[in-house]
């Protein structure tokens, strides 16, 4: 055979392949194109009403997510995107997540009746053909019946802008296991790193990724993960602190005491992190803070974000990407937070590891339940909370003391080692029931074990109900098939 007829064989067998691929395109390729469309808006209101104003709009080579999972099936977040081929009516795209805006309508602030404006971005695969985009919230029974936005857009418009993103941004492959459409894709982003602290960030996301595949399920799946490290410079490192007036000036503008809460730190500069994110394919987000006190936060499918330099960053970032991931629920009860009644009484609360009905029958988690266990099950929840308020007041009065710092330092251990014995030693240790304290509630919300990642920083583990949750979210970014729309 010639190399003439060798390449006309090669022509003739792809021509038949590509018709082939054209009559079974998939709905994804029948409606989208391998690119994102990004909307940014300002999310507008008050604690009782809120509404949207469009920005800007971008198109962006690749679409990292998934080609037919449907994310409303997992009942995850606060607002629900759902995208409509405006042509024929069709749902093509759905899709769920949380934001700054729903946390400050809990905060003193919104309940005051101040209006707030958050810049928010949703993202979606650029479709061929004219949609209609619909915004959903939660109502009082937190069922997505609420429809608080309505828009028709032509991707073809050329108020789409369509610019190369930023060139000034370093992508560093830290794990690369698959097509960015296969797999879950995070993105760390630098935060107060100055130029000459790149490798310190590098060193800092292993040790983040590290952290994070120490634990189940994500030891389990790590094949389902690509990690890249975005890296810009900040012209200072740190970030603000504004409760002791220091302020730095940093790439993307993260601070501590966020809604006037200490160690509360995230990032209102959404456009910033945006910008960066466009320099690589991602599903999910960490943001990467270069400072060593005590910090961080996370939103479901916004962002976790931590401080790197502190003693507890491995296991803040773990308990943060719960909540940015899988939209876990605080199972804590005892800490200062910014909210109020961020579960509202009387309403079964959406997260999936935090009940308000614990009747055996329908409890969310029922299949999980130990057996014979009682609900709500008995965890000696005074004598814990006793031991806890001993432990506040011994460590006080040491700081009123002037107590030299080391002691300082051995009594919270010893304190620690206390809290450590007592899951330990406890007979409900391995068990799945309603333990009373979750949510910011002392009392009336419950928790599905005695301890996990999402309640005390002395836990190793995720509890076999965020276990799950987390591995349906991982499913979801890494496969296709599952939940067709
Ligand atoms: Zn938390």
């Amino acid at each position: 055979m010639t190399a003439k007829s060798v390449h006309r064989g090669i022509i003739v067998i792809c021509a038949i392949i590509c018709f082939s691929a054209g009559l079974s395109a998939s709905p994804f390729d029948h409606f989208f194109q391998d690119k994102t469309l990004r909307i940014d808006y300002f999310h507008i209101g008050t604690a009782s009403e809120d509404m949207v104003a469009l920005d800007d709009m971008y198109i962006i080579d690749g679409w990292a997510g998934p080609r037919a999972s449907k994310m409303s099936a997992l009942n995850l977040g606060h607002y629900m995107l759902r995208l409509y081929d405006a042509a024929s009516g069709k749902l093509i795209y759905d899709y769920t997540y949380s934001t700054l805006f729903n946390e400050w309508q809990t905060t003193d602030a919104g309940i005051s009746g101040q209006t707030g404006a958050i810049h928010e971005t949703i993202r979606m695969p650029l479709p061929k053909a004219p949609i209609r985009v619909e915004l959903w919230k939660r109502d009082k029974s937190n069922a997505f019946t609420i429809k608080f936005h309505e828009q028709e857009i032509d991707p073809a418009s050329y108020h789409i802008r369509k610019e190369a993103p930023a060139n000034d941004i370093q992508v560093f492959d830290h794990m690369i296991n698959g097509p960015a459409a296969d797999k879950v894709d995070i993105a760390f982003l630098a935060e107060g790193y100055q130029h000459h602290e790149a490798g310190k960030f590098l060193q800092d996301v292993k040790r983040m990724t590290d952290a994070l595949f120490a634990v189940s399920p994500f030891k389990d799946r790590r094949g389902d993960f690509n990690i890249r490290a975005l890296f810009k410079p900040s012209q200072e490192s740190g970030t603000d602190d504004p409760r002791e007036g220091i302020y730095r000036n940093t790439i993307l503008n993260s601070s501590f005491n966020t809604f006037d809460s200490q160690r509360y730190l995230m990032l209102f500069d959404n456009r910033s992190i945006q910008n960066m994110r466009d320099a690589a394919p991602s599903d999910v987000v960490c943001v990467l803070i270069n400072h060593d006190r005590y910090g961080g936060g996370g939103i479901f499918n916004l962002y976790a974000s931590t401080t790197v330099d502190n003693e507890w960053s491995e296991f803040v970032f773990v308990h943060e990407f719960g909540h940015s991931f899988a939209a876990l629920g605080d199972e804590y009860y005892t800490s200062q937070v910014a909210y109020n009644d961020f579960f509202q009484e009387g309403v079964e609360p959406w997260e999936r590891n935090v009940a308000a009905n614990i009747e055996k029958g329908s409890i969310k988690w029922k299949s999980y339940l130990s057996r014979k266990i009682a609900l709500p099950s008995d965890w000696k929840k005074a004598e814990y909370d006793q031991m806890r308020r001993n432990h506040a007041t011994h460590i006080a009065d040491l700081r009123n003391a002037n107590t030299p710092a080391e002691e300082v330092a051995a009594a919270i251990a010893a304190n620690q080692q206390e809290v450590v014995d007592f899951f330990r030693n406890h007979k409900l240790r391995d068990k799945v029931g309603a333990f009373e304290g979750a949510g910011y509630a002392d009392t009336g919300l419950f928790r599905p074990s005695l301890n996990c990642l999402m309640f005390t920083r002395v836990a190793e583990t995720f509890d076999p109900v965020c276990h799950d949750a987390l591995v349906e979210v991982i499913d979801y970014w890494s496969s296709d098939g599952a939940n067709s729309l």
